[in-house]
């Protein structure tokens, strides 16, 4: 491949970029949609091809594992071969396969496991129960959060002072026998993976000579979003004889909640010194209008480095803004939209409906469902981490590894086999007081056990000998296939009746399709069946396995950095909710909610509409809520609104009227509940409730500054808005 098909198309600026020489480390600092990815890719297949770099010298850090598939197809097309064997990937992917390659040198087995979340809080919960920690002043998820935080930074319990603080103190006290137990039975959660491969070429110099001379050139999208010690592990990497090329945008960063430090952008000109910064400036992504409004939101935000964005592509539609009154009428209009496009020709995965929380998902499956809309939810519970799918995962651990006893917890009793806590309990016993692991600790006390507990158990380890006897010689979509049915489990989720539409035995199918596809040699390091258990597990840390097909995208707007879909429907456009309630008394943390709404809003390339609902149902509380101040922030000239036709249905919202700009709502200026009202003191207001009617009518209204107030109507002078 030849230079001008590798510069075919790119700006200046991005040919500046793609060309540069490796003299100086490199930031490409720009907005949205600007072509930092584009520009990462081309680099790599330039240094390739026109400088002759092997592509064995490069490192290649991604921001999800879908966006590391796309790189590997996009350079193996641009380079025309495939290119299996590339360090490129997530950071936690990278660190894992450093950790495979060196896990003697990490004190670590072979068969090291990878915790996710969830796994994570089902052993700190069990360890401070066998502890006698106080789940009720000592909350689970706080204290698995407060680890977790400590991890990201690089700290160990030692290194903590807690000074007074009782909640750290135990917080450490956690931590430490947290750590131990990980120890001694070999995991590795999501945060060590970094700290420990961190670790492991901070203290081994040959090592970490070897990989500092290896790497002639470390790449890194999205380094805004990197976290102190992802940071440090860049900086250990980097010497004066390779090149770290970063490219990112610090109005994207939106991880600061698990430790990404919008800083490092910023402090990257210092520490990597001598560097060479190039702002991107042209957006290829969206239409004017959108851009226009991105622009102006983010403007809000202080401390920002700063840059102009352009496009000529031309103004566009502008950007609907619909008022529903109900999170059900939000998904109504959003859904018969998407209809409305699909009619017009627009294929489903075109279409993306974004949301601040995955709880707010619901609404919009249901009417997908109903209407037969084709979609797939990204994040939220992902393939890997849905029960039955742990539940299958984890028999093919103890299969390939009898040791794994977190594997052994979670399946010893599932399906049910009449083995009860009691008996669980003593295998653990056992375990702890014989240094050793519940499946030996299983085999050595079945004869010791009352008849009845002793069967079941014994039935269990005969399963599993078994299942991995017959096993042996099958490949690894065969394997799983054979589990899934001699375990119980297909039998199990068949008859599964809270599962109605069956998708728990089709997701165990699904699973045996994705072993099918699994691709060992990028994960050549381990064997296949590990290789898959692991990608399994690293896949839960991010992204899904999103299959490609034709369907409408849901996904928080977290999952969303990086894409881009030509339809955008950003939802829940509600105080409280976007921004969420706890950001409003932190100003960095209404800062990021706003870096996530410019991220959010940068993804439409055509059409984007906004909708928040007057009115809405979460979390168990009905609740009525105020139109995020993110619009207040857009300019009108941008914004087209529509509110909601009284007795309005999905139907009669596919005929063209409601699609009209500001239809008045049928009994407009009449007083309801849930309609806005402005008083000229007070300002805008929701009304929450009234009696009588007509002037004498008195109301109850609930105003974004004033508070909640009652007032009668003829002395109120109240507009209805
Ligand atoms: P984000 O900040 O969202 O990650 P980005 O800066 O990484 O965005 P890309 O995803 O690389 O931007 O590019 C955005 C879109 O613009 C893509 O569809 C890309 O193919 C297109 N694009 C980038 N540069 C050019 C160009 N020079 N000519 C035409 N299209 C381009
Ligand atoms: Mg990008």
């Amino acid at each position: 491949m030849n230079l001008s098909e590798i510069i075919e198309g790119l700006n200046d600026k991005q040919h500046q970029s793609v060309t540069l020489d490796d003299q100086k480390n490199a930031l490409i600092l720009a907005g949205a949609g600007s072509g930092k990815t584009r520009v990462l890719t081309h680099r790599i297949a330039y240094l390739v091809t026109q400088k002759n770099i092997h592509i064995d010298a490069i490192l290649a850090v991604t921001f999800t594992n879908k966006a590391a598939k796309e790189m590997r197809e996009r350079l193996s097309m641009l380079l025309r071969r495939p290119i299996m064997s590339m360090w490129v990937g997530t950071f936690h992917g990278l660190a894992h396969r450093l950790l495979r390659t060196h896990y003697v040198q990490a004190n670590l087995t072979q068969q090291f496991q990878i915790l996710d979340q969830q796994d994570q809080f089902r052993i700190i919960k069990r360890l401070m129960k066998e502890n006698n920690i106080d789940e009720a002043k000592f909350p689970v998820r706080k204290i698995q959060w407060f680890i977790n935080q400590q991890k990201d930074e690089g700290i160990h319990p030692a290194d903590i002072d807690a000074g007074y603080n009782y909640f750290i103190k135990q917080g450490i006290k956690v931590f430490e026998i947290y750590e131990d137990h990980c120890k001694a039975n070999d995991l590795i959660d999501f945060a060590e993976l970094l700290v420990r491969s961190y670790e492991l070429l901070k203290n081994n110099v040959e090592l970490l000579s070897h990989y500092q001379n290896r790497f002639k050139h470390i790449l890194v999208d999205e380094f805004q979003d990197t976290n102190t010690v992802q940071y440090q592990w860049i900086k250990l990497l980097s010497t004066n004889d390779n090149q770290v090329f970063c490219v990112g945008d610090d109005d994207q960063s939106i991880y600061g909640w698990r430790g990404a430090k919008i800083e490092n952008i910023q402090k990257l000109e210092i520490d990597f010194n001598p560097i060479q910064t190039i702002r991107l400036e042209q957006n290829y992504r969206s239409t004017g209008n959108i851009l226009g409004a991105s622009n102006a939101l983010i403007a809000n935000n202080s401390n920002r480095l700063g840059k102009s964005l352009w496009t000529d592509s031309g103004a566009g539609d502008p950007i609907d803004v619909f008022e529903a009154r109900t999170e059900t009428d939000e998904a109504d209009f959003v859904v018969s939209s998407i209809q409305k496009l699909l009619d017009e020709g627009a294929s489903p995965n075109e279409c993306a409906i974004l949301y601040r929380s995955n709880a707010q998902s619901r609404a919009f499956e249901e009417r997908l469902i109903k209407y037969n809309v084709p979609y797939i939810i990204y994040g939220g519970l992902r393939f890997f981490e849905r029960s039955e799918i742990k539940d299958a995962l984890c028999y093919l651990r103890l299969m390939e590894n009898t040791e794994d006893s977190v594997a052994f917890e979670r399946v010893v009793n599932f399906p049910t086999r009449g083995i009860g806590n009691a008996t669980v309990e003593k295998v653990r016993e056992f375990a702890t007081n014989n240094h050793t692991n519940l499946f030996q600790a299983a085999i050595t006390i079945v004869p010791t056990l009352p008849t009845r507990a002793s069967n079941a158990l014994s039935g269990f380890i005969q399963l599993i000998e078994q299942m991995s006897d017959d096993a042996k010689h099958l490949d690894l979509s065969e394997k799983v296939a054979l589990l899934i049915k001699e375990s119980g489990l297909i039998h199990h989720y068949s008859n599964d009746k809270t599962d109605k539409a069956g998708s728990k035995k089709e997701n165990l199918e699904e699973l045996i399709a994705a072993a099918k596809q699994y691709n060992h040699e990028q994960d050549s390091e381990m064997n296949e069946v590990m290789g898959f258990i692991s990608l399994a597990s690293l896949d839960s840390s991010g992204d899904t396995s999103a299959p490609e097909h034709q369907n409408v995208q849901l996904m928080t707007i977290h999952s969303a950095k990086g894409l881009e879909f030509p339809y955008v429907f950003l939802t829940g456009m509600e105080e409280d909710l976007f921004p969420s309630r706890q950001s409003k008394d932190e100003p960095h943390l209404m800062d990021e909610e706003r870096r996530l709404c410019y991220v959010g809003m940068t993804r439409a390339m055509k059409k984007l509409t906004l909708s928040f609902a007057i009115k809405r149902f979460l979390h168990g509380q009905s609740l009525y809520a105020y139109p995020s101040r993110f619009l207040d922030e857009i300019p009108s000239e941008y914004l087209n609104s529509i509110k909601q036709k009284f007795g309005a249905t999905a139907q009669n919202y596919k005929d063209d009227d409601i699609f009209n700009q500001d239809i008045e709502p049928e009994g407009q200026g009449q007083l309801s509940i849930g309609v806005t009202v402005k008083h000229a003191k007070f300002g805008f207001g929701t009304v929450l409730n009234f009696e009588g009617d007509g002037d004498s009518a008195r109301i109850q209204i609930k105003f974004k500054k004033a508070g909640t107030k009652w007032l009668i109507s003829s002395y109120a002078n109240l507009e209805f808005v």
